[in-house]
């Protein structure tokens, strides 16, 4: 199926079967916002969990946290959201619409890339076994030319971005004559700078109030608690504090579901570390955190690190986890060595001291920080992504059937059983229909109670993935469906 029928048919299950609605859809929707469903909420509940399970619980020296939305509005001038925390966009002046100037460069690099791609599919249709792709990659003309242009525009994009120079990017638009990917126009605005925080006033206005932000992250309240938590914690470093809750960014292309939305949470957690252990601790997490993706069973595969090649000033590591939504390749989570940039300047704009006193060795530093900061939304979108599948299966009288299956981990799925009586008559039918709905919606396993059962004492149990039905005692269930949909079971897969 192609990727964009598959998203859109994606999108259409989740309102179907209770998981995603449209925000405020009786007044036609609010662009990038989503409400969660009956369904929705649980498998977001139990993700929340899983995460919070495996990085709280599992750690003795990992602490929760909840801040609040509201912060003073210092914490965004110390943290550089008010001076730059900005989009570079750009408009087209014919069709109007707004897009993210390196977006635009990203996609047009990516079509070469795919161009590579396809050169390879075709060499090794035409030469079997004997393909070498590091030789064809190494020496094929075509393929040679459309490298050396990724890597010419590439290079040009990241020292725009480096040194903000918005000119150099449009103009890198204007010389690859980049196209509005809906119409097709070239007539370009200059690219501008565009904060993405949200505003609000604290306060009613007649007492003067006073301008603050609705939080476009969650991290900052870790920082400006840290030492709260570290004292009455009496935490040692290293240790981490871990939040999960929301924030909100005007953004500007809210495309792709609930992959970028203005309204969404993040499951954050910055780790304290002693200055100069903080790239193993780095590695530590990076492995760690993927280590948390592939133990919830979608294909290994669909998961990949990206390196940051352009590192933020303050940072010295920093590697994304991709995942292989519809639309592609994508950041899921960010893995980041903040060194002691964050700290450093709360000090500075507080004037509170944050620093750490070692008890041990009597030194005291300001740590530096190992961020883990993972979207809950897109993992949501993640696994359902990961979870859909359309099979054909026989039917008992030989004709076939369609099916659509979420196999959503048994341990995040919101319903993990479902019980359906036999009624008297027409049953397999029936029994079939229920079937498909409780496959639609992702639970694992179903029961069914039949004329026999209340002679035997036994059921029949149904395997979502397999399929395969079993008559098994009623005394035995719990023990079955612990091992089978236990949030331990998870998290024994990672330590
Ligand atoms: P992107 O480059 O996709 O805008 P980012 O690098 O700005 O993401 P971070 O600031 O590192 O993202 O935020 C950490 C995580 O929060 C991301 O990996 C992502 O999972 C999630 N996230 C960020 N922005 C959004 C959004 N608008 N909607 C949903 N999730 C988001």
């Amino acid at each position: 199926m192609a990727q964009d029928d598959l998203f859109k048919k994606l999108i259409a299950h989740t309102k179907e079967y209770g998981y995603i609605f449209p925000s405020s859809e009786i007044y036609d929707g609010l662009s990038a916002v989503y409400d969660y469903g009956q369904y929705g909420v649980e498998l977001k509940n139990n993700i929340k969990q899983f995460w919070w399970d495996a990085m709280v619980k599992m750690h003795e020296n990992i602490v929760g946290l909840d801040s609040a939305i509201f912060m003073h509005p210092d914490i965004w001038k110390a943290s550089g959201h008010v001076g730059a925390f900005n989009d570079p966009l750009i408009d087209n002046k014919d069709s109007k619409k707004r897009y993210r100037a390196d977006d635009l460069v990203e996609e047009h690099i990516a079509k070469y890339q795919a161009k590579i791609d396809k050169d390879v599919e075709k060499g090794q249709t035409k030469f079997g076994d004997a393909f070498n792709k590091e030789q064809f990659l190494a020496t094929n003309p075509n393929v040679l030319r459309n490298q050396e242009k990724i890597n010419e525009i590439s290079g040009r994009l990241t020292k725009a971005l480096t040194t903000d120079n918005l000119a150099e990017l449009k103009q890198i638009i204007v010389d690859c004559e980049i196209a509005d990917p809906v119409t097709g126009s070239k007539n370009w605005t200059d690219v501008r700078q565009f904060n993405l925080m949200f505003e609000t006033q604290l306060g009613s206005t007649a007492d003067g109030a006073s301008k603050i932000y609705l939080r476009p992250e969650t991290a900052q309240g870790i920082f400006v608690n840290y030492l709260n938590v570290q004292k009455s914690g009496r935490m040692k470093i290293p240790f981490g504090i871990a939040q999960i809750g929301k924030a909100f960014r005007n953004e500007i292309v809210a495309r792709q579901f609930i992959f970028r939305m203005r309204e969404f949470e993040q499951m954050e957690m910055q780790f304290f570390v002693k200055p100069g252990t903080e790239l193993e601790w780095f590695e530590h997490w990076k492995n760690l955190r993927i280590k948390w993706h592939k133990a919830m069973g979608l294909p290994e595969e669909k998961y990949r690190f990206h390196k940051h090649d352009k590192l933020a000033h303050y940072a010295n590591a920093a590697f994304d986890i991709e995942f292989e939504f519809p639309f592609g390749f994508k950041e899921l989570e960010g893995i980041h060595s903040r060194t002691d940039f964050d700290l450093k300047q709360h000090q500075e704009f507080s004037g509170k001291k944050l620093q750490f006193f070692d008890p041990e060795s009597g030194e005291s530093y300001i740590p530096y920080v190992v961020e883990t900061s993972v979207g809950l939304d897109r993992t949501f979108l993640s696994i359902l992504s990961g979870a859909y599948y359309e099979e054909e299966i026989k039917k008992e009288n030989g004709e076939s059937d369609m099916r659509v299956v979420l196999r959503i981990p048994p341990a995040l799925a919101p319903i993990k059983l479902a019980v359906l009586p036999l009624i008297k008559y027409d049953e397999k039918d029936s029994i079939g229909r229920r079937y498909r709905r409780q496959d639609a919606i992702g639970t694992p396993y179903c029961i069914t109670i039949d004329h026999d059962t209340l002679k035997d004492n036994m059921v029949t149990i149904r395997d979502r993935d397999t399929m395969i039905q079993e008559r098994v005692l009623i005394t035995d269930l719990n023990m079955i469906l612990e091992e089978k949909v236990s949030m331990r079971k998870l998290l024994k897969k990672i330590f």
